[in-house]
């Protein structure tokens, strides 16, 4: 199986971090789906920050932010 270095620009901080992509026949736009789950290209520290504040707003009874407020 063929191992791909790929580098993405995250969406919060722009900061540029790498992925290792294995090759498939998978389009790379599955891979990246099947990766965060969604649409957002995070790196790993904003994706994990996210994920603590959806949890923290979960738990509080809140609805989890969808966009952020100015
Ligand atoms: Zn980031």
């Amino acid at each position: 199986m063929r191992k791909t270095k790929e580098i993405y620009k995250c969406e919060i901080c722009g900061v540029y971090y790498e992925k290792f992509v294995y090759g498939r026949n998978r389009s790379k736009a599955d891979n990246k789906s099947a990766w965060w789950g969604d649409n957002v290209m995070l790196c790993p520290d904003c994706y994990l920050e996210q994920k603590e504040a959806e949890e923290k707003a979960k738990y509080a009874g809140l609805p989890a932010l969808e966009e952020s407020a100015e």
